[in-house]
């Protein structure tokens, strides 16, 4: 299952207090598919946030909510007020405006109510990637100026979101990995907000490693390029008969690296029996090079 299927369960299981309802219906109805006289309905792809919208619909203003599938491979889940009485008796009784593009404010008694009011669009409009691809909330709204509300109302409470076209319509999307945990814990999805935040250490504690590794291949690499070259020009400097000639530190930090061809400046500098610095090894290799250079002139 995926971070999004588990969120949108958490979501939609979670007790919602009585001063919530009004904000939390408020939240499906502006970021839901339909909220009119002609159409009542919620379609979503997670069969709980279908059920829970169905209850809460008809235990608020004691309606019937239908609940279909749909779909083939990826199953949709539509709720539906499908009587006229039903839904006229719905819109009689709700006090908010729901398509002037802007956020009715005064149903939000508390806090509490402005984080419900977050859950029910979460849940109608709004996808979580998963953390191992990559960090991502997208809340899909149809307007323009919802998506710019919607997007201020967010950042009121401590969470950054940014607006793009995306069809149709607009997307508002948070794509900070604090920002997405904030947003959870502004909906209440503690149980699925702490699993993301142990799932995003573990993207980011692996890709640390890899780059560590990365880095000690390439030292690697480095190292044998190195020692390489070294031993090359010492052979020269022995085939043409000039090792011999060298002056004595030289000619025994030439034995040490043909010894040792696979260790580095700083486990050279180890195993050397004559106490000797990494700078001063570097140092007398390179005098080797460039009397190698010399000679091969
Ligand atoms: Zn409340």
């Amino acid at each position: 299952m995926s971070f999004c299927t588990d969120i949108k369960n958490e979501l939609a299981e979670l007790k919602t207090r009585d001063c919530c309802k009004t904000a939390l219906i408020y939240g499906f109805a502006l970021f839901g598919r339909s909220f009119n006289s002609k159409r009542i309905c919620l379609q979503t792809e997670n069969e709980k946030t279908a059920k829970s919208y169905a209850l809460l619909l008809s235990s608020v203003y004691d309606v019937d909510v239908d609940i279909r599938r749909g779909g083939g491979k990826h199953p949709t889940f539509i709720a539906e007020v499908t009587s006229e009485f039903d839904r006229l008796k719905i819109l009689a009784s709700v006090d908010f405006g729901i398509y002037d593009g802007s956020i009715y404010r005064e149903i939000f008694y508390r806090e509490c109510c402005k984080s419900s009011f977050v859950r029910g669009a979460f849940l109608a409009c709004g996808h979580l990637s998963d953390p191992d691809k990559s960090y991502r909330v997208d809340f899909y709204i149809k307007n323009e100026d919802l998506a710019k509300e919607f997007s201020l109302f967010l950042s009121e409470h401590l969470i950054d979101s940014h607006i793009s076209k995306c069809g149709n319509g607009f997307r508002v999307y948070i794509k900070k990995n604090e920002m997405i945990v904030n947003l959870m814990a502004f909906m209440g999805a503690s149980t699925v907000s702490l699993q993301y935040i142990e799932a995003s250490v573990i993207k980011s504690f692996n890709n640390k490693s890899n780059r560590a590794i990365n880095c000690d291949n390439a030292n690697i690499n480095r190292t044998v390029k190195a020692s390489l070259k070294q031993r090359k020009a010492i052979e020269y400097l022995i085939k043409n008969e000039r090792l011999e000639s060298l002056p004595q530190e030289l000619k025994s930090v030439a034995e040490l690296r043909m010894e040792n061809p696979e260790l580095s400046l700083k486990q050279l500098a180890n195993v050397s029996k004559e106490p000797i610095t990494v700078s001063g090894l570097n140092h007398r290799l390179k005098r080797i090079m460039d009397i190698y250079e010399e000679v091969k002139k």
